[in-house]
């Protein structure tokens, strides 16, 4: 995460994030897990909420689903008719959510795929056809990320969103002593986006950095 004054954060948790019900109970579930840290954060996931409600999203694709929360957060914003395709290579991680996913009554609006998400994002162009998903939200092994940019794109309708999470990756982004191949690819990826002519994009610096991106019409 970028650093933030803990009185700061606090004080927007406490006036500003809405989580009840089974998505609270999902939260604290998670806690308990190994790895809880991976889960996006409140406040982040009700900025991706509201966003698919102003653009009135009825189709999302999520590439890292971990327990569940961002996936249940997301369908709950979602209309009746609305569809999230979650993807992840683990299924473990997927189960702990699904009886969440269930409580909240959006299990319908949930489709899990297990497998490599660049395996399944092709075959999703093959089931829904391009330009068939208003967003997307990419949070799973950075080394895809450029794969994932390129196949969301594709999938994606003119003027539907892709949400990158962990661009900023805890500063080292920004440090040239970092050059892992995470790190790389991160780096390359919001160069990339800010060149390309196929989209606009706004670098946020909430969480751990979203780079959000419009596909131009
Ligand atoms: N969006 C989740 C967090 C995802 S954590 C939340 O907010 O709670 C990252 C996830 O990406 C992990 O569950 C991991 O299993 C998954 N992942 C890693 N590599 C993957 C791949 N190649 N294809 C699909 N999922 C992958
Ligand atoms: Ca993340």
């Amino acid at each position: 995460m970028i650093p933030i004054d803990k009185k700061i954060l606090d004080y927007v948790r406490k006036v500003s994030v809405r989580e009840d019900g089974p998505l609270a109970e999902l939260h604290a579930a998670t806690r308990l897990r190994p790895r809880a840290t991976m889960m996006t954060d409140p406040e982040q996931t009700q900025f991706l909420t509201l966003l698919l409600q102003a653009i009135g999203a009825k189709r999302v694709c999520e590439i890292g689903v971990f327990t569940g929360y961002s996936t249940l957060a997301m369908a709950q914003a979602l209309p009746l008719d609305g569809l999230v395709v979650a993807c992840d290579v683990d299924a473990d991680a997927p189960a702990v959510g699904r009886p969440f996913w269930k409580q909240a009554g959006v299990e319908k609006k949930i489709s899990l795929r297990i497998g490599p998400a660049v395996d399944t994002m092709r075959a999703l162009l093959g089931e829904f056809g391009r330009g068939s998903f208003d967003f997307i939200y990419v949070d799973a092994d950075k080394n895809n990320y450029d794969a994932y940019y390129e196949l969301g794109l594709e999938l994606l309708r003119p003027r539907g969103l892709i949400g990158f999470d962990n661009v900023i990756w805890g500063g080292w982004v920004a440090d040239d002593s970092q050059n892992d191949p995470d790190t790389r690819a991160l780096r390359a990826l919001n160069k990339k986006i800010h060149g390309d002519a196929r989209v606009s994009a706004s670098l946020l610096t909430i969480g751990d950095g979203l780079n959000l991106v419009m596909k131009r019409a």
